[in-house]
């Protein structure tokens, strides 16, 4: 567990059990040990079909864990509940969950369930997400905010409209200043009295990647100017008292409670100015940025990182908006916050394969090899060649990897020329390696080849560099003896994992087992964790490869046991195609049609019913690579 700093990121969800296996406690509780659920238990029984109830589904695999979810929600709201109470704050906190973060279905669902009865909201960016908004908030707390943020047009704003229509506590936030005269003419014509919200541009600026949304010159937002723009618009139209909520982002992770605390006391003045100027101010509504400690070191100097847990979080909040407030006299708001990252991270793992790795064995140079080499080499490189071999007898090792070097070029040059065959280029390359491992200059990390596609399943990652703990999820009471890079199914370069949390740039590896191209025995399963959030909307298609299967699993009664809750594999080949606008029904047809044509006559003569060169055998060896996932499934 300290090689790869579990305790650090995973606590108190993610630990080592006594089989050496993940273990996850989705209650986040230390004392109940009884409800540890062994992840691989969890794959074995998705995955293999013929474990007991195996359900044979593909890898990669997202595992979701409501449970967790339900936890990381309570937490959040339980730190603030504490800091209003011992503060003495005269209002309460009530947060929204932003979609964006993770739509699926049965995470806004749940989000929904489990913060009904503190109010918890969500936040939407935009039609489509307002949308589903607005239905599973039909099934919540009426009290609960529905944020309407990101760019909108008519039929954005007239669709927040019908919300509050429907009573839903719904919030129009102004981004854009034009967004205001839309808001007017479609409430009159409407005739539903919106409540308005306004984001601010606020000067504190964040520094690290996510920071680019914050400062007077970030992407979103009303400078001060607009903002009074607003308020006098509001005020000529007899709409004041509908501006009831300031809203910031100054981006994702912030690293500290310094910078946090400064962002929301300057976002506090505005609101007391707000109410000054006659707004019927209510809620003050921080954002996001609650950040997610990826690898443990608790530290605001890095981007994967940040310097506080929620308690420290929310008592910095909760004092910076009280303090702001009280030396202006007045009544403190109600605070909200648009934490995604901090809610969802934590409830899903993606599982996902290893299946061969490159070896490190020098080729065997013959004696009869090195003199067939010889015999080709050119004058010069038959020079270098004895430097070479004169070098190692007296031990200069640097002198041994020049000569080797040169060695190397020239004949990669006589090759070019056509003067040195394949079988001498070989010969040199495997003498090459022999004295870089005979000197201890081999580069011994391996690549370990892992079916999934970082495109789709980790686009941070290849997108913004965003690093994620990566761990065996089992053979962990075995030190590992190998480091390795990962790479992906993708036929492109950008598609490794060459970078690690704590800097490292390999990962502690076990060795494959058995040809670990095997059976059952042989299978080596990592998990990504903490990766919740973002990852799975962001994910494309490329090279044709979707999304990974995903299952729910909840505890059950008894000690250690599970149930899967709800099971769906990922995308097969017929619904990649579909994406990107074939149709993989006609293409089917196509095809078979192809064979009959081909192989009809055949199918007559030969009368072989198994044979591939049957025709309609081998529509459903078609059939089946239309069904199946894209990833690698024949390995066992
Ligand atoms: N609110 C807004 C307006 C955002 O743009 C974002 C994401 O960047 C969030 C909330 C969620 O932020 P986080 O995931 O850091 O909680």
């Amino acid at each position: 567990a300290s090689l790869y700093k579990i305790d650090g990121w995973g606590a108190p969800y993610f630990s080592v059990n006594s089989s050496g296996n993940i273990s996850v406690r989705p209650h986040g509780s230390e004392t109940l040990a009884h409800q540890e659920i062994d992840l691989l238990k969890i794959v074995k029984k998705v995955s293999d079909p013929k474990s007991s109830g195996g359900l044979g589904l593909p890898l990669p695999l997202i595992v979701r864990f409501p449970d967790v979810l339900k936890n990381r929600l309570e937490c959040l709201q339980s730190a603030f509940d504490y800091a209003i109470e011992s503060q003495g704050y005269e209002s309460h906190y009530q947060g929204v969950y932003p979609v964006k973060c993770n739509q699926d279905r049965f995470v806004v669902e749940d989000i929904v369930k489990f913060g009904s009865s503190f109010r918890f909201g969500l936040e939407a960016g935009s039609k489509p997400e307002l949308l589903l908004a607005m239905s599973c908030l039909c099934k919540g707390n009426p009290e609960s905010l529905l944020v309407c943020n990101g760019f909108k047009d008519g039929e954005y704003i007239s669709l927040a409209l019908v919300a509050r229509k429907l009573a839903l506590n719904t919030v129009i936030v102004l981004e854009q200043e034009e967004e205001l005269d839309l808001v007017i003419d479609l409430s009159k014509k409407l005739c539903i009295r919106p409540v308005i919200g306004v984001r601010a541009k606020l000067r504190t600026k964040h520094s690290g990647h996510f920071g680019s949304t914050s400062g007077e010159k970030g992407k979103f937002g009303l400078t001060t100017t607009q903002i009074l723009r607003v308020v006098r618009k509001l005020e000529q139209v007899g709409m004041l008292d509908c501006l009831q909520l300031l809203h910031f982002h100054i981006g994702s992770q912030i690293p500290s409670t310094t910078l946090l605390a400064d962002g929301v006391g300057e976002a506090a003045q505005i609101y007391c100015e707000l109410v000054r100027l006659g707004a019927h101010m209510q809620v003050i509504d921080i954002g996001g940025g609650l950040g997610i400690d990826y690898d443990g070191s608790k530290s605001s100097e890095s981007d994967i990182s940040v310097g506080y847990d929620l308690q420290e979080y929310a008592a910095a909040v909760v004092q910076a908006v009280q303090y702001v407030c009280d030396r202006r006299s007045i009544k403190h708001p109600i605070i909200c916050s648009e934490s995604g990252r901090a809610i969802v991270s934590h409830h899903s793992v993606l599982i996902f394969e290893t299946v061969s790795a490159t070896s490190y064995q020098s080729p065997a140079l013959s004696t009869l090899g090195l003199q067939y080499l010889v015999e080709g080499l050119s004058d010069d490189a038959r020079t270098d060649y004895h430097n070479l071999s004169a070098a190692a007898i007296r031990g200069e090792y640097e002198t041994c990897l020049i000569y080797s070097d040169q060695l190397k070029q020239r004949c990669v040059e006589q090759f070019k020329q056509g003067s040195l065959g394949i079988e001498q280029l070989a010969a040199v390359d495997g003498l090459c390696d022999l004295v870089s491992k005979a000197i201890g200059a081999t580069d011994s990390v391996r690549t370990y080849h892992a079916n999934l596609s970082v495109f789709t399943s980790i686009p941070d990652f290849w997108g913004i560099g965003q690093l994620f703990p990566i761990v065996p999820i089992h053979r962990l009471e075995e030190r590992p003896s190998a480091r390795g890079i990962l790479s992906d199914l993708t036929c492109d370069s950008d598609g490794k994992i060459d970078k690690f949390i704590g800097g490292e740039s390999s990962l502690p590896l076990h060795e494959l087992e058995g040809d670990g191209n095997g059976g059952n025995a042989g299978r080596y399963y990592l998990g990504m964790f903490l990766g919740g959030a973002y990852e799975e909307a962001l994910g494309g298609v490329h090279n044709l490869f979707g999304g990974p299967s995903v299952v729910r699993v909840s505890q059950s009664d008894g000690p250690h046991s599970f149930a899967v809750t709800r099971a769906v594999a990922g995308p097969s080949c017929g619904d990649v195609l579909r994406v990107m606008q074939h149709e993989p029904e006609l293409m089917f047809e196509t095809l078979k049609h192809r064979a009959q044509e081909f192989l009809g006559q055949q199918m007559e003569d030969e009368d072989d019913n198994n044979s591939i060169h049957n025709a309609s055998a081998l529509a459903s060896c078609l059939a089946r690579s239309f069904n199946n996932m894209p990833y690698l499934c024949c390995l066992t």
